[in-house]
């Protein structure tokens, strides 16, 4: 089966956040269970940079606003999945983001530049295609930026009577972000007129290219089950509740696995000292290390939370931030924040550490080395979501025997046992999981937590637990292949 992989970042090419982790590990996945598979993604530096063995493939031309792009071909470095980047100066080459300038501001020419990324996938998925040799069975789109890909294909096979054209699928990675931008570029992104309209791509009187990928993809899927049931409610649906529910029977929740390579405390080249589930010796030094590298107080028997985030109000860290002052005075426990985003967040942040300088280090930025000293060298991760499609962080605390906090919702309640009496009877249980998002539930979470972390045994047989969970991507890309399969039946 060939399947064409449509996202706007990747790891290790380009990383804002979790979309980057799936699609640098399941195309990977599903290459390892004989599926063929290119990702197509827009060539930006750091993309142009890190692939390996690039080389000109083919020009595409006629495109609405740019003209023409080349595709560049080359492999993922490690996992060497072949990769299709779209080179063009106007569109990608810049510093700054995949999606904002270097001061956080929206690109203004985002419309056009994941307007062209869903084209040129949908030109590809074609049998009309350029690359005639490697014309894709699947055309599976990640997230609003190729939300328009599926349009785009229904549009061009419309306009023949007999072809052979790809089937799509959407995956939704956070409902929350719809790429939403005025009428006009319905024309100027070459859409038909007519395709404005409530069972088209229209949206509350805007073009969204999420909704527009949800309208017309053959397919639908979402990063966990119980996110799959979420999005078709009034409280996560964002607005696309009543499209969700329409399409309801054919959302296919499949949860995220991890890349296991990369995220393996026995053998992680950013960690001080490897451990594993059977001897988890090593983490307390690495905690130590983190400890000391962050000016806290080297102290084996503190407490240490961790938290790397995106720092927003769907993360629920305001929540932390209120009451944290508080923990660190009640509990004694020291506090390790990696994150990015809302300036008061980040702000609030910097006062906290200010005021505790020894039990509180706060590092704003992005730092993938910091990023999984901080998962192996904290006692406990904290993640308060507010909604949660899949989340990633969490499953990684599991693996570094770092139990997380996280709420009920989404993929957080689908990946996290809680640490309620028959789960720890069962031993299923693997860290602690609050009814609801409100800071209350987060103060008596972590007290909760707290209390099983001076239990030595109690709170080692839950790290275990964590750590014996399979979270590979073998499970999840077979669920992939087999929804690919029915599709293609239909
Ligand atoms: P989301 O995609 O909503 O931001 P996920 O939990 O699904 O959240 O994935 C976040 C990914 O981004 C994880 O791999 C996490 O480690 C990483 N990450 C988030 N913020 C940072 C940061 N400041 N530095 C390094 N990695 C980060």
């Amino acid at each position: 089966m060939r399947i064409l992989f449509v996202t706007s970042e990747a790891f290790p090419l380009i990383k804002t956040g979790g979309l980057a982790d799936v699609s640098g590990s399941l195309p990977a996945a599903l290459q390892d269970i004989n599926a063929d598979v290119r990702i197509l993604i827009p060539g930006y530096p750091a993309v142009l940079n890190k692939l390996a063995n690039p080389r000109f493939l083919t020009t595409i031309s006629n495109l609405p606003n740019v003209g023409a792009v080349n595709l560049i071909i080359g492999e993922m470095p490690e996992t060497k999945v072949p990769v299709m980047a779209i080179e063009s100066v106007g569109l990608y080459q810049r510093d700054g983001g995949p999606y904002v300038d270097a001061t956080g501001k929206d690109w203004e020419d985002n419309p056009t530049r994941f307007g062209i990324l869903s084209l040129v996938a949908a030109i590809l998925s074609d049998e009309k295609s350029p690359l005639a040799d490697w014309v894709p069975d699947i055309t599976h789109c990640n997230d609003w930026q190729t939300g328009l890909t599926p349009a785009f294909m229904h549009f061009m096979s419309a306009r023949r009577t007999q072809m052979k054209q790809a089937k799509s699928v959407l995956s939704i990675h956070n409902l929350a972000f719809q790429g939403c931008y005025g009428a006009e570029w319905v024309g100027r992104l070459g859409l038909p007129a007519d395709s404005y309209q409530i069972n088209g791509v229209e949206y509350y009187g805007q073009l969204s290219f999420l909704k527009a990928g949800i309208f017309y993809a053959d397919g639908l899927s979402t990063v966990s089950p119980n996110y799959a049931k979420e999005i078709q409610t009034e409280a996560y649906g964002f607005g696309m509740q009543g499209l969700l529910t329409a399409r309801g029977k054919e959302i296919h929740g499949i949860l995220n696995g991890l890349d296991t390579q990369e995220w393996n405390p026995a053998t992680d080249p950013y960690l001080a000292k490897h451990y594993d589930v059977n001897n988890l010796d090593g983490k307390q030094a690495v905690k130590q290390a983190l400890q000391n590298k962050l000016g806290l107080k080297v102290q084996a028997e503190t407490p240490l939370l961790g938290v790397v985030s995106r720092l927003t109000y769907q993360k629920g860290l305001d929540m932390l931030l209120s009451c944290a002052e508080a923990l660190i005075k009640e509990h004694n426990c020291q506090l390790a924040l990696l994150g990015s985003g809302d300036t008061n967040f980040e702000q609030g942040y910097r006062e906290l550490a200010k005021r505790f300088p020894n039990q509180v280090s706060v590092t704003i930025g992005y730092n993938e080395e910091l990023s999984h000293q901080i998962m192996a060298g904290c006692d406990i991760f904290i993640m308060p979501s507010r909604f949660e499609p899949c989340g990633l962080n969490q499953m990684y605390g599991l693996r570094y025997g770092t139990p997380p906090i996280v709420t009920n919702t989404g993929g957080l309640a689908d990946s996290v046992q809680d640490c309620n009496e028959i789960n720890l009877k069962n031993k299923t249980a693997t860290g602690f999981v609050m009814p609801k998002a409100d800071p209350k539930a987060l103060v008596s979470a972590i007290a909760r937590a707290l209390s099983f972390y001076q239990d030595e045994s109690k709170w080692k047989s839950i790290k275990e637990n964590g750590m014996r969970q399979n979270l590979d991507w073998t499970k999840s890309a077979k669920a992939y292949l087999t929804m690919y399969q029915a599709l293609l039946k239909k």
